[in-house]
């Protein structure tokens, strides 16, 4: 209904509603709460929290984006706190507690300045710019990296599983992360690229973190099909199948009528002479490995055994892609088209036996472009955390490798850029200073909760890192286990540019986005008559 310009809503009965300073204060009050329960568990000596989901499953974990996903949050506001570390996630894999804390800090900046009767649309102003300045200046800040500085690599991978159970491995497991993206990654004259798509991720728990490994190859969760196959192939020479190794009963119901014994004989060996056909062309292409899309028919594997053939059948789509791509073999859809051209290379073909199960591993491949890890550890839950420390340490390193900058971690970036933002705000000027100042003193949340986290006076600590940064050291940050303030660039303390820039974006965003809201319009549930969606500031997650 629209009465002039004006539009009129007319709420449905039991809508709830609530409106300025109201709507805003307890949307700051719930999204701040929501930063404040993944604070404990931000860097190196960060806690742990046990998530139970509603069948009693446990989940042990310090990554924000896990414990994000996994608790219940009810309030709008909040969830959008929630979609800042999914944002994160999605566009970097690491930093997600960081982007959730300062997102909280900004807000909690952002009420103190509402109650001295700072208009939202004032600190709106400043934040954007206060965020603009701040990534401008990172890049200024940020070190260039060789692609092929291994060392540095591994010092990222490392930085990025500090906060992880798995950081008792970290250097063999940075070791192996870097050497899976140096295997994979795609360079042209303009560009590197990494495509994540290609590490295949195997997980089996029974064995310590340190027996983890990384296979320039693929690894299947399969045993080969015949117990007369060999069970290894050296210098295997590759298959991809994606057509049956049988003949379609369907096909055969549909055309012959066998009306006495002797026929159904005659059938019989004429199924048997096209696998033997089938299989034949095969094994003269040389193939002494065959990875099948479909079925294998008993004759078949006991023909491909004859011939000393390993062979796997139903082998995942997915699955046959990476194996092309490791082993630079083509899938093949028809046998007639068949030819030894098509074939791929392993070092080895071997089915090995883990804890019960038995896999099949292709290792020793030439130029692959996709690498599988294995990953151990003494129970599910630990295996699980490794796999995000994995994650996580891929993913660094792969914006490492892209964009060839780092920036200092342990607060140093966040408290240099306070920094400048506060010689900035004098430029500035006016009301919008105060938004700038208070965007400054939001980015110390960083360094300040890594000290508080590590058990240090963080008030001393912050006093100072800020005469360190004024003195005109940049990369000054909080080493955890003295609580003194170091060089973070020379205790290998560093990350990829794109995550702290990300970090900026998203927080400034999200923190802007909920300071605009000023009205909140709940309408009644339909069903179970439960009433508003819980914004009004309690039971907010
Ligand atoms: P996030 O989800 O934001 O990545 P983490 O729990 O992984 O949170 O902690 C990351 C923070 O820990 C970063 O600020 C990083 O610089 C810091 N950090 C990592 N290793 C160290 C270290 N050895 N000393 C000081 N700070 C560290
Ligand atoms: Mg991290």
């Amino acid at each position: 209904m629209m009465i002039g310009n004006q539009p009129i809503i007319v709420l449905k009965e039991g809508t709830k509603r609530e409106k300025g300073k109201n709507a805003q204060s307890s949307n700051i009050a719930a999204a701040v709460a929501i930063a404040d329960t993944v604070k404990s568990t931000l860097g190196p000596k960060g806690m742990d929290k046990m998530l139970v989901d509603s069948s009693g499953d446990i989940t042990i974990t310090n990554d924000g984006a896990t414990i994000l996903k996994e608790i219940e949050v009810e309030n709008p506001a909040a969830k959008m706190i929630v979609e800042v570390a999914k944002a994160q996630d999605e566009a970097c894999g690491d930093g997600t507690t960081t982007a959730v804390i300062l997102t909280g800090e900004l807000l909690k900046q952002a009420q103190d300045l509402l109650n001295q009767k700072i208009h939202p649309t004032v600190i709106n102003i400043g934040y954007k710019l206060a965020s603009k300045k701040a990534t401008d200046t990172l890049e200024k800040i940020a070190v260039p990296l060789k692609p092929d500085d291994t060392k540095t690599l591994e010092q990222i991978a490392i930085t990025s599983m500090a906060s992880k159970s798995a950081y008792s491995s970290k250097e063999y497991l940075a070791h192996i992360v870097v050497s899976a993206i140096s295997t994979i990654l795609e360079k042209d004259e303009q560009a590197i690229r990494v495509n994540l798509d290609n590490i295949q991720i195997e997980k089996k728990a029974g064995a310590g973190i340190e027996k983890t490994d990384m296979i320039k190859g693929t690894i299947l969760d399969k045993q080969r099909s015949h117990q007369g196959m060999p069970s290894f192939v050296k210098n295997a020479k590759i298959a991809l199948i994606k057509a049956a190794f049988e003949i379609k009963k369907t096909e055969v119901d549909a055309k012959i009528q066998i009306k006495d014994p002797t026929q159904l004989q005659s059938f019989l060996d004429g199924e048997e002479n096209m696998i033997t056909h089938m299989v034949d062309k095969i094994s003269k292409s040389g193939a002494t490995v065959v990875f099948c899309e479909k079925a294998i028919s008993d004759i078949a594997e006991h023909f491909l055994a004859k011939n000393k053939i390993y062979a796997i059948a139903s082998v995942k789509e997915s699955d046959m892609e990476k194996l092309a791509k490791a082993t630079g073999a083509r899938i093949v859809a028809n046998f007639n088209d068949f030819s030894s051209s098509d074939l791929g290379f392993a070092g080895l073909v071997e089915e090995r036996k883990i804890e019960d199960n038995r896999m099949t591993f292709v290792s020793g491949c030439k130029n692959p472009r996709a690498v599988s890890f294995l990953l151990r550890g003494s129970t599910d839950h630990v295996v699980d955390e490794v796999e995000r420390a994995i994650h996580d340490a891929l993913s660094v390193v792969k914006l490492a490798v892209e964009d060839q900058k780092i920036t200092a971690g342990g607060g140093a970036s966040a408290s240099e850029l306070a920094l400048v933002l506060r010689d900035y705000s004098l430029t500035v000027g006016g009301r919008e200073q105060m938004a700038i100042e208070a965007f400054a003193s939001a980015l110390e949340v960083i360094p300040k909760t890594l000290a508080e986290n590590a058990g240090f006076d963080s008030i001393n600590i912050m006093l100072e890192m800020r005469s360190a940064h004024k003195k005109g050291n940049k990369y000054a940050g909080v080493n955890v286990e003295t609580g003194k303030i170091d060089n973070m660039m020379k205790a290998h303390v560093v990350e990829p540019l794109r995550v702290s820039r990300q970090q900026i974006y998203s927080a400034s965003e999200a923190a802007r986005m909920i300071l605009k809201i000023d009205d909140v319009i709940a309408s009644k549930a339909s069903t179970g008559g439960g009433g508003p969606t819980g914004y009004e500031g309690e039971g907010m997650y």
